[in-house]
């Protein structure tokens, strides 16, 4: 018998086609050496076009596979993907509120297709119970410009939208400008420390999973002790691996790699 490892929980919408969500989180885990589960939010019809349907699970089977993986197997991170509805906001935000351990909430939204993964109404839900019961927030620049109003245009303005996000309560903050031109930069910032995370951008389109893998592997890293900025460093390293890797799979856009 050998040890076992950290544990990490997924809270997330599934995707059919294996490239983002619950997929992506449990390969992003299983690459990086910890014991993935899933608490499922949301069904998805989904391939490399886009978002074909989109079905939201009852609060209480979401309650109810959360208690059995918490309650009897432990954990050591957990992190929130796709929560669809203001009710799954709740009660999740509710769950992970109660839960001692470290939790990276990617406040997901909109699919890189444009596709809805979480209603206009829930929102207020997001932003004033899911993200002060974050220990990491990871929203990218349209993300942080919903929740907060404040629109990014050039590196020089993460900072007044990571301190729009802080203010709503999570630790830390994770900004993601990999949609800005040039250099991917993100910024970590508790409102204090700052840290400035910058890769070289990959002229790859198959990028499908980006969000969900880079959450994923900061919960991972977070699971294993590391220490938020370590985490996130970390994770930053992994996801430029996997985007760099992505591969054309279907008549769109693919997914980023795990096996690299
Ligand atoms: N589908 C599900 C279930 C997701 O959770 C996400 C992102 O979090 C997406 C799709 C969108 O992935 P992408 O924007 O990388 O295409």
């Amino acid at each position: 018998m050998t040890a076992a490892p950290p544990r990490v929980l997924t809270v997330a919408g599934s995707d059919s086609g294996g490239g983002a969500g619950i997929q992506a989180d449990l390969k992003t885990m299983l690459a990086l050496g910890v014991h993935g589960m899933s608490v499922i939010t949301a069904v998805t019809a989904q391939n490399s076009l886009g978002v074909q349907g989109a079905w939201e699970l009852p609060v209480e089977a979401v309650r109810a596979q959360y208690r059995s993986v918490v309650d009897d197997i432990g954990v050591q991170a957990v992190k929130t993907g796709m929560l669809a509805s203001a009710e799954l906001v709740e009660a999740v935000a509710g769950l992970i509120a109660g839960t001692d351990a470290p939790a990276v909430v990617d406040p997901v939204g909109v699919s890189k297709h444009g596709d809805a993964l979480l209603a206009a109404s829930a929102l207020d839900a997001v932003r004033t119970e899911l993200l002060p019961a974050a220990t990491v927030a990871t929203p990218n620049l349209d993300e942080a410009a919903r929740l907060t109003g404040v629109r990014v245009l050039s590196e020089e303005q993460l900072p007044e939208a990571a301190a729009a996000v802080l203010a709503y309560g999570p630790k830390w903050v994770l900004i993601k400008g990999g949609h800005l031109d040039g250099d991917a930069v993100d910024l970590l910032t508790d409102g204090t420390e700052e840290h400035w995370l910058r890769a070289p951008r990959h002229d790859n389109r198959h990028t499908h999973g980006t969000g969900c893998t880079l959450a994923s592997a900061i919960a991972a890293r977070l699971a294993k002790g590391r220490t938020v900025p370590e985490a996130v460093a970390d994770a930053k390293e992994y996801v430029t691996g996997a985007i760099a890797a992505g591969f054309a799979l279907g008549g769109g856009i693919g997914p980023v790699d795990h096996g690299w």
